[in-house]
């Protein structure tokens, strides 16, 4: 029986004034009060942090940073530490979301520098890894997805990994409307998991969170989160706004 605790995460991105994010976080707090069987994650733009975590503070919800910067501190202009983002009140990061493997040169070493940073830290790293269309066309999604997750963890320890969350994110399906067939993803979702066993024991395994990322919107969760190695959802666009975030929120629960 599975008996992780989902997760429902939002990414930001670079959207929302402060007042946007004060307004839509408010709402997320009010709608999914009482919703203790699942972890809410918001991550908004760095700027708009403390507002987030003044509105979501005395509630369950979690703070999440999009990025990091795997040094304390330093002449490294631009860039934020896990310290600040910790003294700020976040405790997860999303490492290497497509668009900063993509668009910000990311690497696999550069990934599992954010992760090692964030474990010592205390803060939990969603690793987010996933195939691009011509690489899924060449059957290559396990391929990439096995590289990218060997070497993101290396260096984690057995212990760390239980606060280890990884999302599989198809660069294809992220914010072009096109999710997942579920049962493809649960394919991936169940490599990933043997990979974990393979490399941290099945023990460990059992306990991590495998997330799907990729157009999830209110009327697809509940098929995502159907299967068994499916345990949450990491929402960009429909999590810009209260009523769709909190309707994924909502998903129909396993019995
Ligand atoms: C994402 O950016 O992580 C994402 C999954 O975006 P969207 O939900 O818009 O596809």
């Amino acid at each position: 029986m599975n008996l992780r605790k989902p997760i429902i995460a939002g990414n930001w991105k670079m959207h929302l004034t402060l007042s946007e994010a004060s307004d839509l976080s408010q709402g997320v707090v009010t709608g999914c009060a009482g919703m203790d069987d699942i972890e809410i994650i918001l991550a908004p733009p760095y700027t708009a942090l403390s507002t987030v975590a003044a509105k979501t503070e005395g509630s369950p919800i979690y703070l999440g940073a999009q990025s990091l910067y795997w040094e304390e501190a330093g002449a490294f202009t631009g860039e934020i530490s896990p310290l600040m983002l910790k003294d700020i009140g976040c405790s997860h990061t999303i490492v290497s979301h497509s668009e900063r493997r993509q668009l910000f040169g990311e690497t696999d070493t550069i990934a599992n520098r954010k992760v090692l940073a964030s474990l010592k830290n205390g803060l939990r790293p969603i690793l987010c890894v996933g195939e691009s269309s011509a690489e899924r066309d060449q059957q290559l999604t396990l391929d990439v997805v096995t590289r990218q997750v060997k070497e993101g963890l290396h260096d984690v320890s057995q212990d760390q990994m239980k606060n280890m969350v990884i999302a599989y994110e198809p660069i294809w399906a992220i914010g072009t409307g096109q999710t997942a067939n579920p049962s493809d993803a649960q394919n991936v979702h169940q490599s990933i998991r043997e990979q974990i066993s393979e490399l941290f024991g099945p023990d460990t395994s059992e306990c991590v969170r495998i997330l799907y990322g990729g157009s999830v919107k209110p009327d697809n969760i509940d098929d995502l989160m159907v299967e068994i190695d499916i345990d949450g959802a990491l929402v960009g666009g429909a999590s810009l706004k209260i009523e769709p975030f909190n309707q994924i929120c909502g998903f129909e629960r396993r019995t």
